[in-house]
């Protein structure tokens, strides 16, 4: 059966990084909320007018707004190697999880915590560049884009704004930590480590 795994961990501390990674090796689907929010906010639809004026201002999307988008997206899915990266990130959120996987006779396999300081995420976050064709992260220092790739900066990697999503992050997310943690299901690894040594941590957790 297709496995369901989670990445937690505050903004900026490698998640989406990690699962591109699992995808290009293993196959594994991400699903992260915050790319789809951001394609919608690109296009225009409705989704995206509501989204952007909470991701400008760097709080969450209402919960009855994500949910609805992570319904779609597992049905879609059926029945594949799932990788959650930012969702959920409230405990509503991560209730109405349960109870649609319930409904399909499944459970979260795994949740890796991505474990690292507020200091090194605004480092990460500051120099984060975007190619918009791709998708593909990058950093200015750590990980620079190869000549010739053009690459943006993401509205809400503004120092204000990234203060206020790791605001949100200890407020709203970080009890799951707890959540996931009694039921047993919670792995965490070192992320302010290089990229590939925080992969290998990853595979030996997920037994790849
Ligand atoms: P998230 O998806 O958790 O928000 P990203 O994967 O976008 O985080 O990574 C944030 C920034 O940090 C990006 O610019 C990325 O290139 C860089 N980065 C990711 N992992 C590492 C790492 N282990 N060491 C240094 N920089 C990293
Ligand atoms: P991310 O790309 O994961 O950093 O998300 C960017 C922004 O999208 C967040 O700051 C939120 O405004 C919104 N967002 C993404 N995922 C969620 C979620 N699961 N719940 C609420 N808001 C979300």
């Amino acid at each position: 059966m297709g496995k369901i795994i989670i990445f937690l961990g505050p903004p900026g501390a490698g998640k989406g990084t990690q699962a591109q990674f699992l995808n290009k090796d293993y196959g594994f689907i991400q699903i992260s909320t915050g790319d789809i929010l951001r394609e919608a906010v690109k296009k225009g639809t409705e989704l995206g007018k509501l989204a952007k004026k909470y991701m400008d201002e760097g709080k969450l999307v209402p919960d009855d707004v994500i949910v609805g988008i992570i319904k779609e997206k597992l049905e879609e899915l059926g029945d594949a190697n799932i990788i959650l990266d930012g969702f959920p990130r409230t405990i509503p959120q991560a209730q109405a999880l349960d109870k649609m996987l319930q409904e399909k006779g499944k459970e979260v396999d795994a949740v890796i915590l991505f474990d690292i300081s507020d200091e090194e995420v605004i480092k990460r976050l500051s120099g984060r560049r975007v190619d918009p064709k791709t998708g593909k992260v990058y950093h200015i220092e750590f990980n620079p884009p190869p000549k010739g790739v053009e690459v943006i900066q993401r509205d809400d990697d503004k120092e204000e704004v990234i203060r206020k999503r790791l605001e949100v992050y200890h407020q709203q997310t970080e009890p799951l930590v707890e959540y996931y943690k009694s039921q047993n299901k919670l792995y965490v690894v070192d992320a302010s480590k290089p990229v590939e040594e925080v992969y290998k941590e990853i595979k030996n957790v997920l037994k790849l």
